[in-house]
Order: structure tokens, then C-alpha cells, then sequence
């Protein structure tokens, strides 16, 4: 593409230079994962705990328990455990003996954890306390009771468990107790604890389909945090504590006991937890990520719970990071024409598969257009700096009246952030050659009107000649399409290596 809307001619002077590869670093992802959900709890409070003189035991699907449990096992600085309900599961066992634990607090009635499982903790020298009520509403408030005195408390219903999952970090490192109800009626247990501890202000965890506001309006000094899905509500959290983001903690927002290890880890270590869609990491998570620039995490559970792809696209520096990708040309501007190839939709078919591969990479993306429309390129520019983007990464094909001419190359301009520029052309330009094999033509400067003046650094990519007969039908070919999209992919997440 030219200065105005056709293409460049081949010969513009260019300058190749290298510069040695960064220091090369993937994100650390550390996984706490073991076969069962009881063993990822010992795997777990092993991360943090070389003893453990207390540990606070529930029952392995009573979520609700363990939520209320969690910000108590933070303050009595203890691990949370799971345990089958009829006996004590044999690495909970093992776990607690390793752990060298004298104190066990079971939350949760019999119908959770046995009389059997808890004189089985008994007769391993372990002196045992349970708090229970004859609803979760009852066994929040004893739990509560448990705890240092609070002017505030969370109020969640007892039955969405993605709320009070989201919440743990949260209230344990503010120390607030977190009470139950329903969505529209407070209950008398709940209600008992709100008198009983001196409870001034309410802080309520989901939207009105949580907990409805007539419900609210009841509450002592209410205010709300909620979001659109569970994902999202755990960031908005997270961003309301001064926790760390070193080794952030992620876990599937879909699997409650590792959730609920994953909040009760993270608030002994002092970081943050977020939720994520278990097999593709959630566009709020990401958002989070990149706004942060967190580079290390630790997921709880095995790739069940929380998938190698989410661990893979953790590990990738591309996290987060916003890539605005620019179809060159569109609607009626065809761009270059050669073949029976209108250069438009050459672009449009690698921009749109590079859009896909960098977004399962973990990006965020941006296309300037996403069918056959047209831009100016000004509005190309605004949109990108608008969209706030990392990198800015215009697609294109070539042309030339000589036939001859072939091959791939990049461009950089050298206004706004040139070495940076320079460095992403550097790595995504071998990366097109070696995934369809054109002709290293390299990596040029000019001051083509995208490039020039997008902030950020940005690069123009001349995929190939639409003009030449080599070119062209490696243009035409789908698969090479696809493998051009996966190669410029690698070289943007090595660029943010
Ligand atoms: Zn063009």
C-alpha cells in the first residue's frame, strides 16, 4: 500500500538491520494439582504451610460450607481440607499428619462431615471443634462468631457458589465475614448474625439476581458489587484490594472446590484470585492481565479443572496484550489486483485468521474491519488509538508491474516508537517467510500513513505479490493463508518476549 491507497513499488530502499533477541522469558505458570480434590487441598496448603498447627476441614461438595469457612482459615491462619463425608479421605489423612496439625475446625453439619470422618481426626491425636448450624445460613453465622470482630460483613447467596468464590480473597484480607441468604429474604440466622456482631455496613456480592433490592434495602448501610458473569466479578474484586499480583492465582470459575483452595491459597500468600473459563481464558481475565502486567500465576487443579490451553496461553507473553490488526484496503478500494486476487480480501482472509490464532493465544484483538468495508487511513489510526493497543499490525499484499518480482516484507516507520517497531517487524517478518516460503525480501522503513502515525509501534506487512505467479498462488491457498496467520502469531508473542 502507497502513501495514498494503492500499492508501493517494489524498490524502496530498505534498510536490514538485527538486533540480538531480547531476553527471551515465557511467563512462570505454576499448577497445584492433584488426582482428587482433596488431594489438590493437601497439594495446596503444602504451597504454603510447612506445618500447620490448625487446619479447617469440609466437606468435599459442601461448597457453601467451605466459602463461609475461608475467610476463618485465613485468620486462624489455617489451611482449608476436604474430606469425603462417611470417613476421612486417605491423602486428607496423610495431609493433616504431614501438616504436624494438633487443632482441626470442621464447618459444616454430619450431613457433610460424619461423626465417623470426625473421630477419625480424633483418634489421629488431633483435638476437633465443629461449627455447624442446621442450614448454611446458621453454619455462616457461627463461623462468623469465630471470627475477630468486623463493622462490615459480605452478604452473598448461600446458593450461587460463583459469588462467594469470587469473594474469598476479598473478604479474607479485609477481615470481613461473609453471611448467606437467598435472593429475597433475609434469614433469621443471617439476620441474628447482623445484630450479634455489630454489623454497620453491608457489602453484597452479585446483582439483583443474586440478591434482589427490596433484600438490600433491608441490609445495614448497603452497597453492591456486581458484574456481568463471574469472571468479570472477580476481577472487579481483586481491583478493589491492594493485593499482590506476583503469582496471581487463576482457577476454572466452573469448579468449586478448587475455586474456593484457589481463595484461600491466594489470601495466605497475599495475592490476588481471579476466575477464568476453565478452557479458554476469559476476555475479563486478559483485560486484567495486560492492565497489570502480570507475569507469573499459579492455577489450582488439574488440567480437568483448569486446561493445559489456559496454562499455555498464561505462559504466553501475548496475555493481555491488546494487537490491533489493520486489513489494509476494503469495500471500494481493492488495493493491489493481480491473478484473478483482489488484494481487499487477501487481506481480510489472513487478518481474520490472524485475529483467531492470537486471541487463542490469549490476545486481545481489534480489527480495524471486519468484512468489506472502508476506512480512511486516519480512522484506521484513530481506531487503534482508540482501542488503546499494544502493537498496531496492518495487513497487505503487494503488486508490481514486473511479474517477476516476489517475495514477503516488512515495514516499520521510524516517528513514534522505532526500535520497538523495528523489533516486532524483526520478529514476524522470518516468521512469514518460513511458514509459506516466499522470498526474504526483509525488514524496510517507510512512512506509509498507518505506520507514521499510530503511537504505538506498529508494523506494515507486504504478505506477498499478488502480481507474481508464485505469489499469488501461495495467496490463494487457504492453508498457506493459515499458516502465514500462525506465523506472524509467533512472531508477535516473541516480540513480547
Ligand atoms: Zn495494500
Amino acid at each position: 500500500m502507497k502513501y495514498l491507497l494503492k500499492c508501493l513499488p517494489v524498490f524502496i530502499l530498505g534498510v536490514i538491520l538485527f538486533v540480538p533477541s531480547a531476553l527471551a522469558a515465557d511467563h512462570t505458570v505454576n499448577r497445584v494439582g492433584g488426582s482428587t480434590r482433596y488431594d489438590t487441598a493437601v497439594l495446596a496448603a503444602k504451597q504454603s504451610w510447612s506445618e500447620a498447627k490448625t487446619a479447617i476441614i469440609v466437606g468435599g461438595t459442601a461448597y457453601s460450607d467451605a466459602i463461609a469457612a475461608a475467610p476463618l482459615a485465613y485468620q486462624k491462619n489455617a489451611p482449608l481440607l476436604y474430606t469425603n463425608k462417611d470417613q476421612l479421605s486417605a491423602g486428607t489423612k496423610k495431609g493433616l499428619i504431614d501438616l504436624k496439625t494438633k487443632n482441626v475446625i470442621i464447618v459444616g453439619g454430619t450431613p457433610a462431615v460424619s461423626k465417623n470422618t470426625e473421630n477419625q481426626i480424633a483418634n489421629l491425636g488431633i483435638s476437633v471443634k465443629r461449627l455447624s448450624g442446621s442450614t448454611r445460613y446458621a453454619t455462616a453465622e457461627k463461623v462468623a462468631n469465630a471470627m475477630t470482630s468486623s463493622s462490615t460483613a459480605l452478604v452473598v447467596n448461600g446458593f450461587v457458589d460463583a459469588d462467594g468464590m469470587a469473594a474469598i480473597s476479598y473478604a479474607s484480607s479485609k477481615k470481613y465475614p461473609i453471611l448467606f441468604t437467598n435472593d429475597s429474604t433475609l434469614n433469621g440466622s443471617t439476620s441474628n448474625a447482623i445484630k450479634s456482631l455489630g454489623i454497620k455496613n453491608t457489602i453484597v456480592i452479585g446483582g439483583t439476581k443474586s440478591i434482589s433490592s427490596s433484600l438490600y434495602n433491608k441490609l445495614p448501610n448497603p452497597s453492591r458489587v456486581s458484574a456481568n458473569n463471574r469472571y468479570d466479578l472477580s476481577v472487579k474484586l481483586a481491583n478493589k484490594t491492594s493485593l499482590s499480583t506476583g503469582y496471581t492465582f487463576v482457577t476454572n470459575g466452573f469448579k468449586e472446590a478448587d475455586s474456593i483452595v484457589g481463595g484461600v491459597l491466594s489470601s495466605k500468600q497475599g495475592r490476588v484470585h481471579v476466575l477464568t473459563n476453565g478452557d479458554n481464558l476469559s476476555k475479563e481475565v486478559r483485560t486484567y492481565i495486560g492492565s497489570k502486567s502480570i507475569n507469573g500465576f499459579t492455577v489450582i487443579g488439574k488440567s480437568s479443572s483448569l486446561s493445559d490451553n489456559v496454562a499455555s496461553q498464561l505462559k504466553n507473553p501475548v496475555v493481555g496484550k491488546t494487537v490491533f490488526i489493520d486489513p489494509g484496503h476494503g469495500s471500494q478500494d481493492s488495493g493491489a489486483t493481480g491473478y484473478g486476487l483482489l488484494e481487499k480480501n487477501v487481506n481480510l482472509d489472513i487478518a481474520t485468521r490472524l485475529n483467531n490464532k492470537l486471541y487463542s493465544a490469549g490476545a486481545l484483538t481489534v480489527m480495524s474491519r471486519t468484512g468489506d468495508t472502508f476506512d480512511s487511513l486516519e480512522e484506521r489510526v484513530n481506531k487503534g488509538a482508540k482501542a488503546k493497543a499494544d502493537i498496531f499490525i496492518s495487513v497487505h499484499a503487494n503488486a508490481n508491474d514486473n511479474s517477476s518480482a516476489n517475495g514477503t516484507e516488512t515495514y516499520y516507520d521510524t516517528t513514534y516508537q522505532s526500535a520497538n517497531s523495528l523489533r516486532l517487524a524483526q520478529n514476524i517478518q522470518p516468521k512469514m517467510v518460513s511458514a509459506i516460503g516466499t522470498r526474504d525480501r526483509g525488514v524496510k522503513t517507510a512512512g506509509f500513513y498507518v505506520i507514521k502515525y499510530s503511537k504505538m509501534p506498529s508494523v506494515l506487512l507486504e504478505t506477498g505479490f499478488v502480481t507474481s505467479p508464485i505469489d499469488s498462488n501461495i495467496l490463494k491457498q487457504s492453508s498457506k493463508k493459515d499458516s502465514l496467520a500462525a506465523g506472524i502469531t509467533q512472531g508477535v508473542s516473541s516480540y513480547f518476549r
